[in-house]
């Protein structure tokens, strides 16, 4: 059994009943640990099911450190994981891309990749004004707000500026310190810097001039764009 494998490889053993199940409720390669006193259930997405089985119990041991706050030398395992999922994005096989995210995309790519960024999937999710942009991993594709669909000329570069926020997830997959997945390290953040200087108060500005459009604010205090901006 996987999931008692992946005890056992980090030297663990649990008493608790162990279960581990794929469901077709989890989207890409999306995966979770629920425990109590008697029972310890991992689901992890349909998708895994086909995964080669060392890969999945290093899945299931990222799972174990987190839940068990372990600190421990990684497992070979738990490395083969890590390479599996920097690797998938090269794997994904859907693309979608919308027109005027692709345009977006090519130029940024030209300006601060050399060109050589492998595009991923680009599409517009919701109308927000709190989460602009994300990038999933699991099926390489950035989600933009909709609040950046059909800009004037001179609002471009807020497109961009977040676009390109997204693509440096991409670019620096993720780092792991002690089992926990950090996005915007150190490397991150100078990368982002790159596009220029005063962006966020700019962009602050301009999501405050969206509201208004939109009718969401009469007049609202200003907000500090880096407040939203760390949790994505
Ligand atoms: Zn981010």
């Amino acid at each position: 059994m996987i999931a008692q494998h992946a005890f056992l490889g980090l030297g663990i053993e649990e008493k608790r009943q162990i279960t581990l199940n794929y469901s077709g409720h989890f989207k890409g390669y999306n995966a979770h640990v629920r425990y109590s006193a008697q029972k310890i259930a991992f689901t992890a997405s349909r998708q895994w099911e086909e995964v080669d089985p060392d890969i999945q119990i290093g899945l299931l041991q990222n799972l174990i450190v987190k839940m068990l706050k372990l600190k421990i030398k990684k497992t070979a395992q738990m490395e083969l994981y890590e390479s599996f999922m920097k690797n998938l994005s090269r794997y994904a096989k859907k693309h979608t891309y919308d027109p005027q995210l692709e345009e977006a995309f090519d130029r940024i790519n030209a300006q601060f990749f050399e060109g050589g960024m492998q595009k991923p999937n680009l599409v517009f999710a919701n109308e927000s004004f709190h989460k602009l942009g994300s990038y999933e991993y699991g099926t390489d594709t950035v989600y933009m707000s909709t609040i950046f669909k059909d800009l004037s000329p001179q609002d471009q570069m807020y497109l961009e500026y977040v676009l390109y926020h997204e693509l440096l997830h991409k670019k620096h997959s993720f780092s792991v310190k002690n089992g926990r997945h950090s996005a915007h390290t150190r490397a991150f953040r100078i990368d982002e810097a790159k596009f220029g200087s005063g962006m966020e108060a700019k962009l602050s500005g301009f999501l405050r001039r969206k509201k208004y459009a939109v009718g969401r604010i009469a007049r609202s205090p200003q907000r500090s764009f880096k407040e939203l901006f760390r949790f994505w």
